[in-house]
């Protein structure tokens, strides 16, 4: 009796286009790639048009990649008649075409993915199929590393991990000391941008995406901001996202620390390296762009204090809310401990507002499908959460609009770090300011609507009325938090009158927030 050759499937996913993952050292016969667009992923939110370009453009240049070195592939794309739309019933239908006997795929970094091929694996092995989790080989930890760093702690603090990471990894070391002498250069990282030097011109190289945009529309999907389909600039394979990294580190990386938090009207990236999407789909990996950094400070290009805050947000910031992610999904999404439930104004999904600031991350969102971190933090973060918004539609927002949102990184930054979501667990304090802060950092406010100065009346900042008002409606949880001390002192000083005024000005703007 003769038997069918075992034959595996390999699953792809839109974030796993690692050419260099060793699955793909060996050209083998008996193993076919399977890349699929499906309705599953594109419809669990709201996706930026962008975005699903970029992930359904990516994937396609992948697997010809793969196909040009010999592999067996099988991409099922989203208008395919016998695409059935969801990952675990198309991996179904192509077990059964194929006659697999074995289904691999790369541990996903989404716990929502992870759960569901998990139960899905379970029914397999009643049909005697056998299937194997492997490592995507992406991150410097493991999901559960920083649970253990901090097992029995009762704070989490990000410098530690970050402390640890350096020493473990040897980045960024002068034998056991930290290069310079100091861990962090954080504070010499806050410089508003005076206009020079001048921000580097986009290094992207623009292609023409239209066929496959409108192959999109066709299929139905709802998406939301300008897919600049015809010149769509997001890298889109590992060649082009190591273009992007020289540019970055020639053009960009010796100023990227002077103007990490500077906010401006007259610039979309300012020195951001732009690098997020190349990262999250797994074309880079995290050690070789940290190493490409710290090469440039050893050799003179960039200022240590420029290289230390740039690696400190991959080797710290991007390891680390991965392992706040892990250890407290799932849950974590359900967050609300201030209790905000505001839906989002309109104006998230057309950019149209009088505040300056606003109109700007907001607007760039849309266009570009892209803000810079304190874009994102304290400007539109810091709205939503003096606003009392719904921090589980913020996290859609941002799970939507951001080319490089993927919920291991999105959720904690944004229900965590800005919303304040999780009661403090990720941030110390609440990230919120008043227009003294936005005005410190960049040029908005001059050409404003709103007066930066004014707390009360229909041209008042809205930031400053809503911002007093927000430590007022939260003082029981927050009055003890002893990094925001001397908010409540100076509250303490002020008359009741004047606490009444901050009160009924904030119920005003909070009951026409789509007008702002
Ligand atoms: P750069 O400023 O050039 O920084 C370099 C790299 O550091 C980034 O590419 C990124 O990989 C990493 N990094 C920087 N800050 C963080 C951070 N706080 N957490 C994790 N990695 C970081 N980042 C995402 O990748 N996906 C998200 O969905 C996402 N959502 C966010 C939501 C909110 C509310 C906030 C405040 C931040 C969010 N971030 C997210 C983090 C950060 O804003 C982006 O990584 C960064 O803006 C991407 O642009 P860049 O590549 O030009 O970054
Ligand atoms: Fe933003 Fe207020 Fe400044 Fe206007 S005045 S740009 S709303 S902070």
């Amino acid at each position: 009796m003769s038997t069918l050759p075992s034959l595996t499937l390999r699953l792809i996913l839109g974030d796993q286009l690692n050419p260099h993952h060793p699955w793909f050292d060996t050209v083998r016969d008996d193993v076919v790639y399977v890349l699929m667009e499906v309705r599953q992923e594109t419809d669990y939110v709201r996706h930026h048009a962008q975005k699903v370009i970029a992930i359904f453009a990516a994937m396609r240049d992948f697997a010809e990649q793969l196909r040009a070195a010999g592999h067996r592939v099988r991409h099922v794309a989203i208008d395919s008649p016998s695409n059935r739309q969801s990952i675990t019933a198309n991996l179904d239908a192509l077990i059964a075409h194929y006659g697999a006997t074995t289904v691999q795929y790369q541990q996903p970094d989404e716990w929502r993915l992870d759960a569901q091929l998990a139960s899905w694996r379970e029914g397999l092995v009643l049909q005697g199929v056998q299937a194997e989790v492997v490592s995507s080989l992406h991150f410097l930890t493991e999901r559960d590393e920083a649970q253990r760093l901090f097992e029995g702690r009762k704070q989490w603090l990000m410098e530690h991990f970050y402390r640890h990471m350096r020493r473990q990894h040897v980045v960024l070391m002068d034998g056991p000391q930290p290069a310079g002498g100091q861990w962090n250069f954080d504070h010499d990282n806050r410089q508003p941008w005076p206009g020079t030097p001048a921000e580097p011109p986009d290094w992207r190289t623009p292609h023409d995406h239209s066929a496959l945009w409108a192959t999109i529309e066709a299929a139905g999907v709802q998406t939301f901001g300008s897919p600049q389909a015809e010149r769509f600039a997001w890298p889109l394979n590992r060649t082009e996202a190591l273009q992007h990294l020289g540019a970055f580190i020639t053009q960009a990386l010796p100023h990227f620390g002077d103007f990490q938090d500077a906010l401006t009207g007259k610039a979309w990236r300012l020195f951001h390296s732009l690098l997020s999407f190349a990262l999250n789909v797994k074309m880079l990996h995290p050690r070789e762009v940290i190493d490409r950094a710290e090469q440039a400070w050893r050799s003179g290009h960039a200022p240590l204090a420029a290289v230390e805050g740039f690696i400190r947000q991959i080797l710290g910031w991007r390891e680390y809310v991965r392992g706040v992610y892990w250890a407290h999904m799932p849950g974590y999404d359900q967050h609300n401990a201030l209790g905000h439930d505001r839906p989002l104004p309109d104006w998230f999904w057309t950019g149209r507002t009088n505040m300056a600031c606003m109109a700007q991350a907001v607007g760039q969102s849309l266009s570009q499908a892209y803000a810079h971190h304190i874009q994102r933090l304290m400007v539109i973060g810091n709205f939503a959460l003096l606003a009392g918004l719904d921090p589980q539609a913020v996290h859609r927002w941002y799970l939507g609009v951001y080319i490089d949102a993927f919920e291991w990184v999105e959720l904690p930054n944004t229900v965590g770090m800005s919303q304040f979501a999780d009661g403090g667990l990720l941030a110390t304090k609440p990230y919120v300011s008043s227009a003294a802060y936005i005005d410190r950092m960049g040029d908005h406010c001059k050409g404003c609507h709103y007066s930066k100065k004014e707390r009360l009346g229909e041209r008042a900042c809205p930031f400053n009325a809503l911002y007093w008002d927000f430590h007022l409606r939260h003082d029981a949880t927050l009055r003890r938090n002893p990094r925001i001390g001397m908010v409540y002192r100076q509250i303490d000083k002020m008359a009741p009158e004047a606490l009444t005024a901050i009160r009924d000005q904030a119920e005003a703007l909070c009951g026409r927030l789509d007008t702002l």
